[in-house]
């Protein structure tokens, strides 16, 4: 058969909205059905032991898989270009989902220094609870990332757009870094999404996200995805016995070999999902599921405005910086335009020129906006790092990590750009006692 009768590769949007589901042949229903099941009755005692001895894919419980979140999973897997992958009770839990297969006690990731907070606390504090590590790195020097790897190295983790200072991650060179290292490259894509950015394209091997932001969209859910790319050689060394070699976990079968670009997806539900229970819930799937389906839509209107709302603020006299990677002012803009080309996200900062007192007093007076901490909602929402999730860092910690205390981050909606302005003026005025 030639090239030409290859079937057209599908379009962002049509994956986001069909990918991974398909009418269900008994009643026709269009949505995935919500599969709220625990077990799946076996069609006999041979299937039940095939489908045990990974010799059948099925379903068995749903603590390792449900059809409901194993939709969601096929369509983010579509969307990202990934061979499988597996469904989380959050973003966090699919950090450690991510990293399970790959480490053992006294083994170590190297991170990046800019990474969402929550991260870091579990990288530097949490995952030392299990013996692993986390070296963490200025990802800007390639020469300390490639020397952070060593011989117990067993990944490098970074954020395609990392807050709260819309940097932007050079997901090509670590990806060469990694490969020369012969460790896998995760990316956690939250902030960009797949529309924004496709880190598998670039050389990473496995991707997280957290579906709690972006993917679901509305800020109803909590949940996360863990994808593979399935290209990753685990035999190439012996650096990943849990899926190169004998698992003891599983009676010792050896994952690489006997399910190829599956390996990992089936290690991540057969031990990982079976003993650590991170489990995604059908409830929340379908919730980002059908957040989905307007991810690309959403996502060029989130980018669209915080053009517009970034603009407005680095021309206002109130304002002492903006940090979105696609004004032209940002140190990020060149490579904002080779790895987000489609636009720098909808998360950033900016300074007020009078200081903390001021930003509290801008917070105070928005209306349209929400004071919580998220991201990634339909809905425009800010947040004053310096007095919230950064209030333990002393000053200088503070301006390290882009949360000096004159800052506030905010992730811009998909309201109508003139009324997300009209509010930031209205309360700038009010805060600061001067008009623009
Ligand atoms: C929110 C977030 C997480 C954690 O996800 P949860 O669903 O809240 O556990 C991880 N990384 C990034 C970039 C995030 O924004």
């Amino acid at each position: 058969m030639s090239d030409t009768n290859a079937p057209r590769p599908q379009g962002f949007d049509t994956l986001a909205v069909h990918a991974g589901a398909s009418p269900d042949p008994v009643t026709g229903a269009i949505n995935p059905p919500i599969y709220q099941t625990t077990a799946y009755q076996f069609k006999d005692a041979d299937h039940a032991a095939r489908l045990f001895g990974l010799e059948e894919v099925g379903y068995i419980y749903s603590r390792l898989t449900n059809p409901t979140v194993a939709a969601l999973v096929s369509r983010v897997a579509a969307l990202e270009g990934a061979a499988g992958g597996i469904g989380c009770s959050s973003g966090h839990a699919a950090q450690i989902m991510a990293l399970f297969p790959l480490m053992s006690p006294g083994k170590n990731v190297v991170a990046s220094t800019r990474l969402y907070g929550g991260t870091i606390t579990q990288f530097s504090q949490t995952i030392k609870r299990f013996g692993w590590s986390a070296k963490f790195v200025d990802t800007d020097d390639l020469g300390a990332v490639a020397r952070a790897v060593d011989k117990n190295t067993r990944a490098i983790f970074a954020e395609t757009i990392a807050n709260p200072g819309g940097y932007i991650t050079d997901i090509p060179a670590l990806a060469k870094i990694a490969a020369r290292k012969g460790v896998p490259l995760i990316i956690d894509n939250t902030t960009a999404t797949p529309y924004l950015c496709k880190p598998m394209e670039l050389g990473a091997t496995i991707v997280v996200h957290s579906a709690t932001k972006y993917l679901t969209g509305n800020g109803s859910v909590t949940g996360g995805i863990v994808l593979d790319s399935g290209k990753f050689d685990w035999s190439a060394s012996d650096k990943f016995p849990s899926l190169s070699q004998p698992e003891p976990a599983y009676h010792g079968l050896t994952f690489h070999p006997a399910l190829g670009a599956m390996a990992y997806t089936f290690h991540s539900i057969a031990i990982g999902l079976r003993d650590l229970g991170m489990t995604m819930n059908p409830q929340g799937a379908h919730y980002t599921l059908m957040g989905i389906e307007t991810l690309g839509l959403r996502m060029e209107r989130h980018v669209a405005n915080a053009k517009k709302v970034a603009e407005w603020l680095e021309a206002d006299p109130r304002i002492d910086f903006v940090t979105w990677a696609g004004l032209k002012s940002s140190p990020s803009n060149k490579r904002a335009k080779k790895i987000v080309p489609k636009g720098a996200g909808a998360l950033f900062t900016f300074a007020l020129k009078d200081g903390y007192d001021a930003c509290v007093g801008m917070i105070k007076n928005l209306q349209l906006f929400r004071h919580v901490a998220n991201l990634g909602d339909t809905r425009s929402l800010v947040i004053h790092p310096a007095s919230t999730t950064h209030r333990q860092l002393s000053d200088e910690q503070k301006i390290k990590a882009g949360a000096a205390p004159n800052v506030v981050r905010v992730s811009i909606g998909i309201e109508d750009a003139e009324d997300i302005i009209a509010d930031l003026d209205q309360a700038l005025t009010a805060a600061t006692g001067k008009t623009r």
